[in-house]
């Protein structure tokens, strides 16, 4: 809760507390007079009640702080950010006199919130995965951890169980505190047969036919949920794809009721005839083949989202060595208790080198750069996804950074990757009023204690966030 008593509600209080202060002063009877005693007592109650659920907080000018706005241009040093009922009022670099709080930024860098399009909550708890960790109080921690790493807004996609819909609108309305959700519900698999359906999937749709799946789509669609998620992918020749006809009655449906689809896919092939059939949104990298001219025709004309998911591809080996990162703080904070542990144990990591498709993940994972750098430079729409919190080596806050920094191994400039994980995901998500720092906008940024613009990895060095123009947390590695 104190993280909600930023200065500027101190300030709200303190002015309310003058106030009453008067009116204690104008009755002086007050302690004498029961009546009045309990006005008081009541007065102050609201007046707490009130700091506490958030009001507009008070006006703030940020000065002397380098801005990197989202939009892809470079950073703006010198900069006076005004800040105002949770929007950036303006952004200059006349330091106006003004009468409102100041907040000396030298040094400091400020960046868009991070939006992650492409993200699972309440999918494993510890080192398990499993429907039990599909709580209110597990996804509220998982909202306040991506939110600590500079995440402001993320997609569940497809894993969930009914309390998303409640979770999702309490945390649009800011009556949940932490990451915005956004989600897809539930997902839609091809026909389990006779076996038992995969943990934490127990919710997922399973049509048979084209009928049946129109059917899902109406029922689904009443819940009215953000996107619906379908997965077409053979696992590796382990399961079924979604047949055509199925997947196309899924996309004609949701598109009569405005919902966008969004496709699970792996292979070139499946990319074309999932464009063909009108799907609005990749989920994951085309990672068999290099993507052709033709898809890439296609991806611009249709204006398709494309969420490469670098990080769930990389995590398929990463485990198997130890990697430069396992043993800095800003890691492990992201981990559930457990993790850690069993991912620096000998058993897992020999299970990952010893996975019959080592080297296929790792030509998936370099394919999948391949293909970014190259639709990237095509201009196609893409926009960040790490597939974090799906599993618990998919660590959430975390795996945003490490998709920048890998987004940057594919060829990207660092002032690249942040605007597909910012001002791209803002606009692959249809918010209007996000994704960028200009006057107007929200006043949702992340500030860091060295520019990113050259090195990637500075988007770690996080001081603080700031979440509708209030300072909500100090980071992952301040608690
Ligand atoms: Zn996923």
């Amino acid at each position: 809760m104190y993280r909600r008593f930023n200065s500027g509600k101190v300030y709200g209080i303190w002015i309310d507390i003058r106030h009453l202060s008067y009116f204690y002063y104008e009755n002086a009877d007050v302690t004498t007079n029961p009546m009045k005693k309990n006005m008081l007592i009541f007065a102050i109650m609201v007046v707490a009640l009130n700091n506490l659920q958030g009001q507009a907080p008070e006006p703030v000018m940020l000065r002397n702080v380098t801005v990197i706005d989202g939009s892809g241009r470079p950073a703006q040093k010198n900069m006076n950010v005004l800040l105002k009922e949770g929007k950036i009022i303006s952004m200059s670099k006349d330091a106006a006199k003004s009468n409102t709080r100041v907040i000396d930024m030298s040094g400091k860098t400020i960046m868009p919130l991070l939006i992650n399009v492409h993200g699972h909550l309440g999918m494993s708890k510890g080192t398990t995965i499993g429907p039990e960790s599909f709580t209110r109080e597990q996804i509220a921690k998982e909202l306040e951890r991506y939110q600590s790493y500079g995440v402001g807004t993320v997609v569940s996609m497809g894993m969930d169980k009914e309390l998303i819909f409640s979770i999702r609108d309490d945390s649009r309305s800011g009556k949940l505190s932490g990451a915005s959700v956004y989600t897809a519900g539930y997902g839609f698999r091809s026909p389990l047969g006779t076996k038992a359906p995969e943990k934490g999937m127990e919710k997922i749709y399973r049509p048979t036919t084209a009928d049946e799946a129109i059917a899902n789509v109406k029922v689904l669609a009443a819940l009215k949920p953000d996107v619906i998620k379908i997965w077409v992918d053979d696992q590796g020749g382990t399961v079924e794809k979604i047949k055509p006809d199925v997947y196309k009655a899924i996309i004609n449906e949701a598109h009569k009721y405005g919902i966008r689809v969004a496709a699970h896919l792996f292979y070139l092939e499946d990319a074309h005839a999932l464009l063909d059939a009108g799907v609005d949104i990749f989920a994951h990298s085309v990672r068999d083949k290099e993507v052709d001219d033709a898809l890439i025709a296609k991806l611009k004309s249709k204006g398709i989202v494309y969420i490469p998911t670098l990080t769930r591809d990389a995590y398929e080996f990463f485990y198997g060595t130890t990697q430069p990162w396992v043993n800095e703080p800003f890691f492990k904070a992201s981990l559930e208790p457990g993790v850690y542990d069993m991912i620096t144990g000998s058993e897992y990591k020999n299970r990952i080198v010893n996975n019959p498709r080592y080297q296929k993940n790792k030509d998936a994972y370099n394919m999948a750069l391949k293909n970014l750098k190259k639709l990237h430079d095509s201009n196609v729409l893409v926009a960040m996804g790490t597939d974090s919190g799906a599993q618990p080596v998919r660590a959430q806050g975390f795996s945003e950074h490490l998709e920048l920094q890998l987004m940057v191994e594919a060829g990207l400039t660092p002032l690249q990757a942040i605007t597909v994980a910012t001002r791209n995901a803002s606009n692959a998500l249809r918010l209007k009023d996000q994704g960028v720092l200009s006057p107007g906008m929200r006043a949702d940024f992340i500030v860091l204690n060295s520019n990113p613009e050259n090195d990637i990895k500075s988007t770690q060095s996080i001081s603080a966030v700031w979440k509708n123009g209030v300072e909500v947390n100090h980071g992952p590695l301040s608690k």
